[in-house]
């Protein structure tokens, strides 16, 4: 029997959750297209991660040196290890052109060239002429392009009729008899009140979920909501072992020092001073892909050539710039170094560490942004009513290690994806099917036994326990003993969250019970995770198997699946808990048109 909770229904054609850079522009795009559309987004707007974005946006603009999208695909490829669908690369890179322009033309303030066009500086992985030479591509607003792209949405969907309703936490996807996905309930945290909210179309663009691991560079928010709704829902994740570690997050704060400091020219060093990546990467050096340099930096410290008392880290050198590059190019990063690091970056190196960052994986779903239900027959089979877009999806543009400035493209492009189909799919103002009586029962039930828990075990050491658990035993490095040693680890954890307590029974602005749930979306994220890191018995991208150290393209050039049934239940059920269900993929290996051929596999070196 379900508890008693007063449920208040809205009918709209399309509900989207999330507000960051890929909500709001589908919420802009079903807007404009007529349809009536709720945004759902448990933070304002402008505060989602996005916000936080530096280096830049990728398209092949060719503003500072000749470049092609073809270039630009060529790269993402080679950045995804061979693991990302070709058809949605294709589609992502061509429409970063004129995604690019739209925003321009939106009125994002982008740095200029001195001839007034959009200023582009180099990233890492990006080259032009099939890898041959490095390119200029991370289009850019100084150090802050994610802020300037999120505000400049924001402003652009109040244009629209999208209703926002801020500060309510989507709790489950609503699914019909079916299996059909037609809306979310969710939790309003000003008045304590649920809501149901109907829609044809439901969008996931809830971010990915970096606060599984202990150092992140992403925000407090990023507990991977959306892709733990799709697991209690039945619908698989894909890719979860793919978990991308930045090669500069401030050592001990994790804060990100974007990449575009070294595409300004800064530069690693060990403790003997030697600019290490010209060992690693011949051609690249410093601006080889993120895997290759994380890797290379963990590789240092782990032979004894880290910096510092403890030699557990690495130095960043940005004093040999000029002052003007400093000020006009990177001024947020002079700022975060200074208050993160306490450092003065024109007379000294940053403090430096590989720090989780970006979620490869997600609910998978194919160009058009519909979120996939693989069956064995169709591995391409939609879930109708379910689109997700965003960090919190994997198209998979991005493969096993995504490309800096991939994923703020990858958000415009298939939020716009995301309007475009649905304008196909739907009609606006079409009416909603009635609900079965117990569509909402499951969803409360974990609702309010998160509310009543009276454990012993308060969320934040739970928490943290997971995170430690993570970052030991599934990080740059891996190897199948030590996973399943976490594996183990993160059992334990399950059984004891049996015992969580909150102290907070209130619905109103109860912080309590926000962290309870986000935390049992991240203990779900997390066993997924390390299930597919210990089934893949390869090294790929940024899954880096020290028991088997090389690409077996024959076996595993597949996505990875993951269903989760034991999560349905929720944390504070804990018990025994059946494993994630393991299955895949295959990878896409055409292209979407004749206009490009298809990339087949070769070793890849920078
Ligand atoms: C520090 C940092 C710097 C970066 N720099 C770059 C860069 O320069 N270039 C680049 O391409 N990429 C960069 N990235 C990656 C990129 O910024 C993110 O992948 C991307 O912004 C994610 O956008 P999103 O729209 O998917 O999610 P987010 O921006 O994370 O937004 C998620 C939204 O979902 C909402 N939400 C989540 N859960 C719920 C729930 N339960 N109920 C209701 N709402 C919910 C939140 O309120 C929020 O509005 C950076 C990432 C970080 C962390």
């Amino acid at each position: 029997m379900s508890p008693s909770y007063q449920i208040t229904e809205h009918h709209y054609d399309v509900v989207i959750v999330g507000a960051g850079g890929a909500g709001l522009r589908a919420t802009l795009g079903m807007s404009a297209s007529g349809f009536r559309t709720a945004c759902i987004t448990k933070v304002f707007p402008t505060r989602s991660h996005t916000v936080a974005a530096q280096g830049g946006i990728g398209a092949a603009l060719g503003n500072m040196e000749e470049d092609n999208w073809r270039f630009h695909m060529y790269d993402t490829v080679k950045g995804s290890d061979w693991l990302g669908d070709q058809d949605a690369i294709e589609y992502l890179c061509r429409n970063a052109i004129p995604a690019v322009i739209e925003l321009e033309h939106f009125g994002v303030p982008f740095s200029r060239t001195p001839d007034g066009k959009i200023y582009q500086r180099p990233f890492g992985g990006h080259t032009a002429d099939y890898g041959k030479k490095l390119v200029s591509r991370a289009c850019a607003a100084a150090d802050r392009t994610g802020h300037a792209i999120l505000h400049t949405l924001y402003q652009q969907s109040l244009k629209h009729q999208a209703e926002f309703f801020v500060e309510y936490i989507a709790l489950d996807l609503v699914m019909s008899a079916d299996g059909s996905c037609v809306g979310v309930l969710a939790w309003c945290l000003e008045d304590g009140s649920l809501h149901l909210f109907r829609g044809h179309q439901t969008v996931l663009a809830t971010g990915g979920y970096g606060r599984a691991y202990f150092s992140c560079t992403s925000a407090h928010t990023c507990t991977g909501d959306g892709n733990a709704m799709a697991l209690r829902a039945g619908l698989p994740l894909q890719d979860m072992e793919f978990v991308q570690f930045h090669p500069t997050g401030i050592y001990g704060a994790g804060c990100l020092i974007t990449e575009g400091t070294r595409g300004e020219g800064g530069y690693l060093t060990n403790s003997a001073g030697e600019r290490f990546m010209e060992r690693y990467a011949p051609s690249a050096k410093d601006l080889a892909s993120r895997d290759v340099v994380s890797r290379a930096m963990t590789v240092e410290i782990n032979e004894g050539r880290g910096v510092g008392p403890l030699k557990d880290h690495i130095f960043l050198h940005l004093e040999h710039l000029p002052a003007a590059t400093l000020h006009e190019k990177l001024p947020g990063i002079s700022e975060t170094a200074k208050i993160f690091a306490g450092v003065d970056v024109t007379r000294e190196p940053i403090p430096v560490l590989p720090t989780v960052h970006y979620n490869m994986g997600g609910v998978p779903t194919n160009y058009h942004a519909e979120a996939l239900r693989p069956t064995a027959s169709d591995p391409d089979a939609v879930c109708p009513g379910l689109m997700a877009i965003g960090e919190a999806a994997c198209v998979s543009v991005h493969g096993a290690n995504r490309l800096g400035t991939n994923s703020l493209v990858d958000l415009v492009v298939f939020g716009r994806a995301a309007a475009l189909r649905t304008a196909e799919l739907i009609k606006p103002g079409a009416a909603h099917k009635p609900l079965a009586k117990d569509a909402t029962d499951q969803a409360l039930a974990r609702f309010d036994r998160h509310r009543q828990a009276a454990g012993k075990y308060g969320t934040a050491e739970l928490r943290l326990r997971l995170q430690r658990a993570m970052q030991t035993h599934c990080a740059v490095f891996r190897d199948g003993k030590f996973i399943a040693e976490g594996i183990h680890a993160v059992a334990e954890i399950r059984s004891d969250s049996r015992e969580l307590g909150i102290s907070d029974r209130s619905l109103i602005w109860n912080s309590d019970l926000v962290e309870a749930l986000e935390y049992d979306n991240l203990l779900a994220q997390a066993e997924v995770t390390l299930a597919c890191a210990h089934n893949r018995t390869e090294s790929r991208g940024a899954h880096s198997r020290e028991d088997f150290p090389n690409r077996d393209d024959e076996k595993w050039m597949i996505h990875s699946l993951a269903w989760h049934d034991g999560a349905v239940a929720g944390a504070v059920a804990g018990g025994d808990v059946k494993s994630p269900r393991l299955g895949s993929r295959p990878v896409h290996n055409y292209t979407l048109t004749d206009e490009v051929e298809y990339i087949p596999p070769k070793p890849r070196v920078y």
